[in-house]
């Protein structure tokens, strides 16, 4: 059968195209060229007498008929000669190289995995010592990267220059931010303190060399650990490099990069977490000297120390949210504590001081609990990656390209943890931890509890201002009484406003059981049958499956897509799931169904 698309009628490395001739051979090689697998098979397996050519016969230029199928995509006639005994190590061409490694240059996914299943060496290399890996990397095709990787090519290999693949993609791709992930993230040591051995440049010194402009592609590989100290051959740091080739953009975000702690390298630094408590009480004490006119300056001293205290003392920023969050509530109990309490109504600071107790123990528990995280042993990770790449499925919507696991339905990405998230709701930086399929209970509870406590305390302080002052005073009553109180007071009502909202949102979407991150892409899901709600099944299963089997779900869903992390498997024991088969007779198989119906696009 003839293929319409043009073929590639000759290697890159060769001079010349092969000579026009009418040999069978040269016939061979045309119907590979071009895909033609009847003129093939009439060459090789004629009806009558004897073959005239053989399935490793070579052309004038010393490359196999395989090659030549390989780099014009024919997967029909790579099959067909596979089959009849084609020697998929044999090398051929100017360069020495196998058909994998003109399939790899090209990006011929489906070829080449093909080929590695017929037995094709991934580790073989070309006249520069190149193996499928350097091309694929020098050419940006991250699925082949993906597919030689799996296959056993050790990440860091050096050709005969003394070249890592991340040295290439660096160099020539580093735009291709897939590309440099893969090849950060997929073995244990990347070599990003690797050095070529012509100019002694590391893959960071090869990026500059390459051009790059923007500092934010660099985040990646400094993130890795890439040393800013590292001199080339001609005694420059990359800082030095960036100046010397003109780009003083980069040689300053460079020298930036010194003061800023990579986090890759350095502990967290949780001192953020003390900042709210500080600006909170220089708030309140700012309103205690100088009444109400103090409120302004008390916002301007919170943006003041805010900007400041980053500089002077560094800290993780992402603790300070949760620092507001703590000591909120701190102040809250402190307030109740120390001007609501009455022998007579012990009761009702109980209503508040209860309720804090346990919103504290919610928050820890949000706080402490790993969200799920989505893993793959080494080997799930290969047969996941083959049978992706043999499905023509394996991209960055299917995989994740930094945690190099195969994603689930309603896995995400969380860039600030740096790993997949199952069930992925947000990150919240007020529990300072993503929430997933594990901990969105307890984050619900503490939404809940801090409603609670909140409102009491606030009912609290309006039964005091009323029995003191009368109804119409009561406000001023309160800040008259005390100004500390008064700004509490403040504090209490904004908190319980956005934490009563946002827990109204999250208890509608417990009762659909959808997450915040797919109420946002809804778009994402193309669902024609359940309105918008592609994980729905019942309002009391929803709930109870929230609440007591948060990792049976995951599963299923991944199941509905033939894709079922063990993970998520090992969660769930058999005996969970019978018991909840049975309890929920047919409604779990309408769920099942529904969720077939539903396809992330
Ligand atoms: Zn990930
Ligand atoms: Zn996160």
């Amino acid at each position: 059968m003839m293929m319409d698309t043009a073929p590639t009628i000759m290697n890159p490395s060769l001079a010349h195209p092969p000579p026009v001739a009418s040999t069978p051979v040269q016939d061979a090689v045309k119907a590979c060229q071009f895909g033609d697998e009847d003129a093939l098979q009439e060459l090789l397996e004629p009806a009558t007498g004897r073959a005239l050519v053989d399935v490793n016969d070579r052309d004038a230029e010393d490359v196999p008929l395989l090659h030549w199928a390989a780099i014009n995509d024919r997967r029909g006639v790579v099959k067909y000669l596979l089959k009849r005994g084609a020697d998929t190590c044999a090398i051929g061409g100017v360069l020495k190289e196998s058909a994998l490694m003109w399939a790899a240059r090209q990006g011929y996914m489906t070829i080449i995995v093909d080929l590695l299943q017929a037995g094709a060496d991934c580790l073989q290399r070309n006249t520069y010592g190149q193996t499928a890996l350097h091309l694929a990397a020098q050419r940006g095709h991250v699925n082949t990267v993906l597919v030689v990787l799996a296959a056993g090519t050790p990440v860091s290999s050096k050709d005969s220059k003394g070249f890592t693949p991340l040295m290439y993609a660096t160099k020539l791709r580093i735009s291709n931010v897939d590309l440099i992930r893969v090849l950060l993230n997929y073995g244990p040591s990347p070599g990003v303190e690797e050095k070529d051995l012509e100019e002694g440049n590391t893959p960071l010194h090869w990026a500059i060399v390459g051009g790059v402009q923007s500092p934010y592609a660099l985040s990646p590989i400094l993130k890795a650990g890439a040393s800013l100290d590292a001199a080339n051959k001609a005694g420059f740091t990359p800082e030095e490099l960036a100046l010397s080739l003109g780009n003083q953009g980069l040689g300053g975000y460079l020298k930036t990069c010194r003061n800023i702690p990579i986090r890759a390298r350095d502990v967290p630094l949780k001192r953020g977490l003390f900042l709210p408590l500080i600006q909170l009480l220089w708030c309140f004490g700012f309103v205690n000297t100088f009444g109400c006119w103090g409120c302004l300056g008390g916002a301007a001293g919170i943006g003041a120390t805010s900007s400041l205290t980053y500089k002077i003392v560094q800290f993780d920023a992402n603790w300070v949210p949760l620092g507001v969050a703590l000591w909120s509530l701190v102040l809250i109990v402190a307030s109740e504590a120390a001007f609501l309490w009455e022998e007579q109504a012990a009761l009702r600071s109980m209503a508040t001081l209860l309720p804090a107790l346990v919103t504290l123990c919610f928050l820890y528990k949000s706080m402490a609990t790993k969200p799920g995280y989505l893993a793959m042993d080494p080997s799930a990770r290969e047969m996941a990656i083959n049978r992706l790449a043999e499905e023509g499925r394996l991209n960055s919507e299917t995989l994740c390209t930094t945690c190099i696991v195969e994603k689930t339905p309603r896995s995400k990405h969380c860039d600030t943890c740096g790993r997949c998230i199952l069930r992925f709701d947000h990150h919240c930086p007020f529990v300072a931890n993503c929430v997933g399929q594990n901990n969105h209970r307890f984050f619900v509870g503490f939404l809940f509890f801090a409603v609670v406590g909140i409102s009491s305390f606030l009912w609290n302080l309006y039964s005091y201002g009323q029995a003191e002052c009368g109804e119409w005073a009561m406000w001023r009553c309160v800040f008259g009484h005390s100004k500390f109180l008064g700004c509490t007071a403040i504090l209490a009502a904004y908190h319980d406003v956005w934490i009563g909202l946002l827990l109204l949102t999250h208890l509608r979407m417990v009762l659909i059981n959808m997450t915040t991150y797919e109420s946002i892409k809804g778009r994402r899901w193309v669902d024609n049958t359940t309105h918008g709600k592609p994980f729905y099944v019942r309002y009391p299963t929803n709930c109870f499956r929230f609440f007591f089997r948060p990792g049976r779900e995951s599963g299923r869903m991944a199941g509905a897509y033939g894709r079922v992390p063990t993970q998520d498997l090992d969660m769930m024991g058999k005996k969970d799931e019978d018991a909840l088969d049975s309890m929920e007779g047919g409604a779990s198989r309408d769920g099942g169904m529904n969720a077939n119906e539903s396809r992330v696009v």
